[in-house]
């Protein structure tokens, strides 16, 4: 049986001046679990993420911890009674306090009564010499982990996590991400993080849940929603795409690439072929192959390369379908770094493309 979940979001839904900015949103988070709301700037993730905590109200639908409502239409317990940690980008650490004073700050007693605990927490973060410490004297990166302390140190069911990472810079995010993650698993605590990066959601998430215009547009695990996105804007919210388009008959779509299976599309119905540029395949040379088809990898097309970037472990090749003119990307091994003008063959990995309506 799955575990209850420790935070039940139950259709909330929030207007601000007659906009539905969080509408009928439904999640569950359970212990140990960390969920990721991920959705463009502005979508309603804050907003949901501040209901939750009980900054904000929501006009109908309601929040509940380990079953229990803690808001309603009737009922309303104030954020420091619902048992939740709280982490934004925007961490303020209390400057005329030691580190140890800081994450001690939530306890009764202080940090006289709970000294173990203060030690315990800064080990795991790894600044057990900092104890000592005054905020300026830390680089950011440990502000934050100081900040991760301070939140779970009255071990809270429940974290929530509003873009905590977005202000440190990239090698050190990566890092923190991955001790935040630790910790927050080895305390099981239920966590619902806020971001607009698909990569830190993949990274941190256990479950997924893709919002957009106040809404839920899909849930599920990093590999099932990036392999198998809703729709054309839930695939290209994870990386480029590249869109291949054609009519739709009698189930089947031509293109350049050969023929789809595109059944559950009407006759005549424009369709969206969709796929990401790791999943084209380039030929230089089909050695003798030609265009013929295999039926693993379809039709070859000719291209002709318009820029080519190199980008580090791998290049992106910008060509010109020799056929329509589509424009398309790949992304290739970086030994390749092909001029423009260089005619060359691509093939679709089949299994890799996603088919909507246009
Ligand atoms: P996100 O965190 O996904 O970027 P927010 O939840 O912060 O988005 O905001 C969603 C929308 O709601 C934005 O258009 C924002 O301007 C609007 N909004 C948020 N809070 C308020 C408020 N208190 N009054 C009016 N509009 C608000
Ligand atoms: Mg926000």
């Amino acid at each position: 049986m799955p575990e209850q979940p420790r935070l039940e979001i139950d259709a909330v839904s929030r207007r601000f001046d007659g906009r539905d900015v969080v509408a009928g949103v439904s999640l569950g988070v359970a212990p140990g679990q960390v969920t990721c709301l991920l959705g463009p700037s502005g979508c309603g993730k804050s907003t949901t993420l501040r209901i939750v905590a009980g900054v904000d109200r929501q006009d109908t639908g309601r929040i509940l911890v380990d079953g229990k409502v803690v808001s309603d239409a009737s009922r309303h317990i104030p954020p420091e009674h619902r048992g939740i940690g709280l982490m934004f980008q925007d961490f303020a650490l209390f400057p005329h306090l030691s580190v140890a004073a800081n994450v001690a700050f939530g306890l009764a007693g202080g940090l006289r009564a709970n000294r173990s605990r203060v030690v315990d927490l800064l080990e795991r973060v790894d600044l057990v010499d900092f104890l000592d410490a005054y905020p300026h004297q830390l680089s950011g990166g440990e502000q934050q982990r100081v900040a991760l302390a301070r939140a779970l140190a009255p071990r809270p069911a429940i974290m929530l996590m509003d873009e905590p990472f977005s202000g440190l810079d990239n090698r050190l995010r990566d890092d923190i991400r991955d001790r935040t993650l630790a910790l927050l698993k080895e305390e099981r605590t239920a966590v619902l993080l806020v971001t607009h990066e698909p990569d830190e959601a993949m990274r941190m998430a256990d479950e997924i849940a893709l919002m957009r215009r106040g809404r839920i547009v899909q849930r599920g695990a990093p590999y099932h929603i990036y392999n198998n996105p809703v729709d054309r804007a839930a695939a290209g919210f994870f990386s480029d795409i590249n869109i291949v388009r054609g009519i739709s008959r009698g189930a089947l779509t031509e293109t350049p690439f050969g023929q789809f299976l595109t059944p559950g599309h009407a006759d005549g119905a424009a369709v969206e072929i969709v796929i990401r540029p790791q999943h084209l395949r380039i030929d230089f040379d089909r050695q003798g192959r030609g265009p013929n088809p295999t039926p693993s990898e379809g039709v070859a097309a000719r291209g002709i390369v318009e820029r080519a970037r190199f980008m580090g472990r791998e290049s992106l090749v910008e060509f010109r379908m020799e056929q329509d003119g589509t424009m398309l990307k790949a992304t290739v091994p970086a030994v390749f770094l092909p001029k423009p003008g260089t005619p060359l063959w691509l093939t679709l990995r089949r299994d890799r493309c996603f088919v909507f309506p246009a």
